[in-house]
């Protein structure tokens, strides 16, 4: 690339200008009340919209079994 083409401060401060992270928006799951994020199952329950969507005991259960797993591996 040509220095003349080469974006100025303001030229790379403008396009930057668009690059700030937004708050993630979460609304409160209606069977157990927590916040999650809005449009996805609830990761405490697995309800969406009244509806059992996965079983989080389930998966709890096998983060659980895997932390352990690891645990033992380091040991
Ligand atoms: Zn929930």
């Amino acid at each position: 690339m040509v220095v003349r083409m080469r974006a100025n401060r303001a030229h790379r401060d403008n396009r930057r200008a668009h690059h700030a992270l937004k708050a993630s928006r979460l609304s409160v799951c209606s069977n157990c009340h927590k916040a999650h994020l809005s449009h996805t199952a609830c990761l405490n329950c697995g309800m969406y919209r009244g509806i059992k969507v996965f079983d989080a005991g389930k998966k709890l259960a096998k983060k659980e079994k895997k932390q352990k797993s690891k645990q033992n591996a380091n040991k």
